[in-house]
């Protein structure tokens, strides 16, 4: 594919004069007869290289070049073309952001010569540019991979200990409410035992994207373990966040559940913390709460939602 060259040039005799010569190098020209209709142009063609006459009706070219700076964000090379060529007219041009400058009259083959390493330079930005997007897909995919659990898609463990730590930083420092839901699938090994482990597998990714859906986008829901997951709420207290907790046992509870293997009767176990309603030094600890009212959840009958801090028997909505 030839390279594509703008030519901002308001006399017609002299458009078509070094039109024909770039034409006959073998690239393919478009020409602007203003400043604004160069700009217009720049951002509807994308060329791969501007030729500018200094002198135009509208605005002289360093204000074109200057707002093609501005304005564009990907690299353009740009050649300045004028009658004078003074060392200060070049200063001038080569401050407003010219990559190169030449005076008419020009010998032709210097014009082709510069305008070929301008669009050489112009060549190797593009497939810099390239790379360095593909290395930030690959990067953002593999960052994907690390940060995901690759059977729910939710958070890994790992990433959810370093959102609690940034979470908990923050509540600390603003006095702000955080809490946590532990929750643990009742008698799953159950699922596993009677079903096969690919039920098990199927019964992890619905109750997954159930959580997922049905708490708000600043929640983070991580999967802790087997069949253990756990919920970060930021700015909620103790209360609001065993509001959603019961609300999330109910869900599932509530749920028809159709697996490949036939209906299915799915229950969770949930137990919630919060700050400040536990005194909480360390961000682990909040986790460490959350735990231990889970496993009341458990001792007490399961498929129920237990506070931290609360005796047992005496809560569950
Ligand atoms: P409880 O109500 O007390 O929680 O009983 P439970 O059976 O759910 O608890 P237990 O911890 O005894 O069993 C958890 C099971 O989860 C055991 C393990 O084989 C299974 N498990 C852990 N990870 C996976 C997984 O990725 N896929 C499947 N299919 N099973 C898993
Ligand atoms: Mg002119
Ligand atoms: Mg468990
Ligand atoms: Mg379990």
């Amino acid at each position: 594919m030839s390279a594509h060259i703008l030519l901002v040039e308001d006399s017609p005799t002299q458009a078509q004069q070094v039109g024909l010569l770039l034409e006959s190098a073998g690239y393919e020209v478009s020409v602007a007869s203003t400043g604004d209709e160069a700009l217009e142009m720049i951002q509807e063609l994308g060329p791969d290289l501007v030729i500018l006459d200094v002198i135009l009706p509208d605005m002289d070219g360093y204000t074109v070049c200057r707002r093609i700076r501005k304005q564009v964000l990907s690299y353009i090379p740009v050649l300045m073309l004028t009658q004078r060529a003074d060392v200060e007219d070049r200063v001038d041009g080569l401050e407003v952001g010219a990559d190169d400058y030449l005076a008419k009259p020009f010998d032709e083959r210097e014009f082709l010569a510069r305008v070929a390493a301008l669009l050489r330079i112009k060549q190797l930005q593009d497939e810099l540019q390239h790379r360095l997007q593909n290395e930030r897909r690959a990067y953002e995919s593999l960052r994907q991979i690390a940060l995901t659990d690759s059977l729910t898609k939710l958070y890994n463990r790992h990433h959810f200990a370093e959102m609690l730590q940034r979470e908990f930083d923050t509540a600390q420092r603003y006095g702000t409410p955080l809490a946590c839901i532990m929750i643990d699938i009742d008698h799953f090994r159950h699922f596993n035992n009677r079903y096969g482990h690919a039920i098990g597998d199927w019964v992890l990714q619905g109750v997954a994207q159930l959580l997922m859906e049905n708490v708000r986008r600043v929640d983070v829901v991580a999967r802790y373990g087997g069949e253990e997951f756990v919920i970060l709420l930021p700015m909620s207290n103790l209360t609001a966040a065993t509001e959603t907790a019961t609300r999330l046992r109910q869900l599932v509870e509530n749920q028809r559940w159709g697996s490949p293997a036939g209906p299915l009767k799915i229950t969770i176990s949930l137990g919630v913390a919060a700050f400040p309603e536990a005194a909480v030094d360390r961000a682990e600890d909040l986790v460490d709460y959350a735990d231990q009212a889970l496993l009341r959840a458990k001792a007490n009958g399961r498929n129920r939602v237990e506070k931290w801090g609360v005796e047992r028997g005496k809560e569950d909505p």
